[in-house]
């Protein structure tokens, strides 16, 4: 098992307000990691401090540290658009933009580097075929994305995170707003992609936890730890 992040005691504030505490953790490449706890305990500020995209929420302070190839991402010369690039992100609830279905692939490439058309034809149809959603959309790719049902709109996104090769993809809840044989098909897909790269998962379902990781990390529900992690381990299967 090899490290791609190691979180060393981290803390984060909104305003005033702490909404983690102290978090110590390895995650491992090509394994996925689920962050399991109760609604408030910081489970979606956590992994959002894994690309620095918590602090766009407004003023925040951030203690300790979360190394990545090496480096604390908490360093001020850290390139932020390379860091979210290389730690891609699924929400909650699916966000395709209104663009077309190909466009919504494309998006990353296009403002990230010039390719030519047949090596942006080729990243969309092998994106879209790593998200198991390519049979279902290749007779259609010029039509909008917001025509997609939820499910397939959430693999969407996913193939839209995996279209710029990150080294680690995090999940927000994705299966939160979808139907069940949608959450199956993307709970599969999860532990299948973890070949290819690094998941981080929060989901409050026990469940879902023990059918898509490799490892667990629960954040306290107890009141008074509120933000702590208080247990990691492998998935109890
Ligand atoms: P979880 O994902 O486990 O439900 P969150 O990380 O969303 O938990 O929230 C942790 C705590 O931080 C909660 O008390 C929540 O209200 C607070 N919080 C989350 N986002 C913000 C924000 N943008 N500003 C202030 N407080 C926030
Ligand atoms: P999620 O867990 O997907 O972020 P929430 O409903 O917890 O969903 O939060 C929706 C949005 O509101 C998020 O951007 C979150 O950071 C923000 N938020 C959550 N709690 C607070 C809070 N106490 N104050 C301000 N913003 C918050």
């Amino acid at each position: 098992l090899i490290p791609a992040i190691k979180v060393k005691n981290l803390s984060f504030y909104y305003s005033k307000s702490k909404a983690i505490e102290g978090i110590s953790m390895d995650i491992y490449q090509n394994q996925v990691t689920a962050i399991i706890g109760p609604s408030g305990c910081g489970k979606s500020t956590f992994i959002k401090t894994l690309n620095r995209i918590s602090e766009l929420e407004g003023s925040v302070k951030v203690e300790g540290s979360v190394e990545f190839l090496g480096q604390n991402i908490y360093n001020s010369r850290i390139n932020l658009n390379q860091l979210r690039r290389q730690i891609g992100m699924v929400f909650q609830k699916p966000n395709p933009f209104s663009m077309s279905i190909y466009e919504n692939v494309a998006y990353g490439m296009r403002i990230s580097r010039r390719r030519s058309p047949t090596e942006l034809d080729e990243i969309v149809e092998s994106a879209l075929k790593d998200a198991a959603l390519w049979d279902e959309v290749k007779d259609k790719l010029n039509k909008s994305a917001l025509g997609l049902s939820g499910g397939q709109q959430q693999r969407l996104c996913i193939a839209r995170a995996l279209a710029v090769k990150p080294k680690i993809l995090l999940m927000d809840e994705p299966c939160s707003a979808l139907d069940p044989i949608a959450t199956m098909k993307v709970e599969e897909l999860i532990h299948s992609l973890r070949s290819q790269l690094t998941i981080a998962i929060v989901t409050h379902n026990m469940q879902q936890a023990t059918r898509v990781s490799d490892f667990t990390a629960f954040f306290s529900t107890d009141e008074s730890r509120i933000g702590q992690m208080v247990e990691f381990g492998t998935t109890e299967q």
